[in-house]
């Protein structure tokens, strides 16, 4: 099935008089016949559900809508983007183990990767997106247990050469993580260009409504853990009656110690209530992404007409940085965010957004209304104009999440 049909009618097919959408399953747990059916169910949990710390309903249907969509074989979500982002480094990494990821990543996870892990003895390794090969090798260590990035990076934009970094990846027998929260599988799907695992928030274009904070991994069950060095998917766990995951699950054995081992400790799932409205976001992603894509591409080349602006970053601008990559990683759009720096530095930003009347000013991304904002009086308040430039932010810069309203009113909007 193409991806308009997947997000409407993967993860759920209903039989003879059940619900036609997928129902709220507010329950936190499930019911046995007998003493030695509840027995049964933990020496398999695949077999049922035990509890919605684990497993719910409403939420399977929604981890099997996005695992297809990603052309994966399994996903599981959580209560957040960033609790996705750490429960997919924890899968693989212990202390004393360290990993690389790009430095053009969301700042969420970058605090995640340069603070909380390190206290935890897992160290990142900072690569630049555009690293050659050669570098990149240079990066591994013997304890160097995954790669990560983003294909589309919040906030700078940055474009990943997605194959380059899974070869020198799987060169050194370690899987390749890739954050698809700006694309959405509607634009590009990592696994097909040789990820191992994806993740999102799927706060943003996901749900693309602004109604739920959550998150998704999603595995293609293709790597081969027992080609390099993960006891802990390839040894026994012994919180777990000895379970061998890769010997028992397979090709699920990823997503199944996440589940199994890493939920059951650290309990950040979905609730039912939140997949509900993440699935109602997932059927029209395809159709909005489309137009979000298309609305941005607009924008971005009225906003380099503009005499108020002073630079445009958008990868679908032909003379971006990016561009290329973009051709072909995001043949069908290059997604809703744009960064534009106004004439004027901080004040003349500041000025600029305050002229808007439309475009709603609030920290927030990839929602269906265009909203706006200002990196150095809000997310980078701390730094001083040099610092900002050292991030590679421009005072003046500000980030724009472009919306589905009618392009020419969102022109009308801009030009003051
Ligand atoms: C927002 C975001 C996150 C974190 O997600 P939350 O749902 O806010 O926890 C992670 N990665 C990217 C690229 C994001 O934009």
């Amino acid at each position: 099935m193409n991806i308009e049909t997947k997000c409407l009618h993967s993860g759920y097919s209903p039989k003879n008089t059940e619900p036609r959408v997928v129902p709220i399953y507010q329950s936190t747990t499930y019911v046995y016949d007998s003493a030695e059916d509840i027995a049964a169910v933990f020496d398999d949990p695949t077999k049922s559900l035990i509890y919605s710390r684990f497993a719910n309903p409403t939420v399977m249907a929604v981890e099997a809508k996005i695992a297809d969509l990603e052309c994966g074989t399994a996903a599981m979500c959580t209560s957040s983007g960033q609790a996705a982002s750490l429960l997919s480094v924890l899968n693989i990494c212990s202390a004393g183990d360290s990993f690389i990821s790009t430095s053009q990543i969301y700042g969420g996870t970058y605090n995640l990767f340069s603070y909380t892990l390190p206290r935890m003895g897992i160290e990142c390794i900072f690569v630049d997106a555009n690293a050659s090969e050669e570098e990149l090798h240079k990066a591994f260590k013997p304890n160097t247990k995954l790669v990560f990035g983003e294909t589309l990076a919040n906030a700078s934009l940055a474009v990943m050469d997605i194959e380059k970094f899974a070869k020198a990846a799987h060169e050194h027998n370690v899987p390749l993580i890739v954050d698809n929260t700006f694309p959405t599988p509607a634009l590009c799907r990592p696994i097909e260009h040789g990820a191992d695992i994806v993740v999102h928030s799927t706060s943003k274009y996901m749900d693309g409504h602004a109604v739920q904070v959550g998150g998704v991994i999603v595995d293609s069950g293709e790597f081969n853990w027992n080609k390099g060095d993960f006891p802990g998917l390839t040894q026994p766990d012994g919180s777990y009656h000895g379970i061998v995951y890769t010997e028992t699950y397979g090709k699920l054995a990823y997503i199944l110690k996440a589940r199994m081992q890493l939920m059951r400790d650290f309990g950040v799932y979905s609730a039912a209530h939140s997949a509900f409205m993440l699935n109602l976001g997932l059927e029209t992603l395809a159709l909005r992404m489309e137009r979000h894509s298309q609305n941005a591409l607009a924008l971005a080349k009225y906003l380099q007409t503009s005499d108020r602006i002073e630079k445009v970053v958008y990868p679908g601008l032909e003379g971006d940085k990016y561009y290329d990559l973009a051709k072909k990683y995001l043949p069908g759009g290059a997604s809703g965010v744009i960064a534009a720096t106004v004439k004027g530095g901080r004040d003349g930003a500041m000025e600029f957004m305050n002229g808007l009347k439309l475009t709603s000013k609030e920290v927030h991304v990839a929602d269906i209304r265009t909203c706006i904002l200002h990196p150095a009086s809000t997310t980078h308040r701390q730094l001083s104009d040099e610092g900002l430039k050292a991030g590679g932010i421009e005072p003046g810069m500000v980030r724009i999440s472009v919306g589905l309203e009618s392009i020419e009113d969102l022109i009308e909007d801009f030009n003051g």
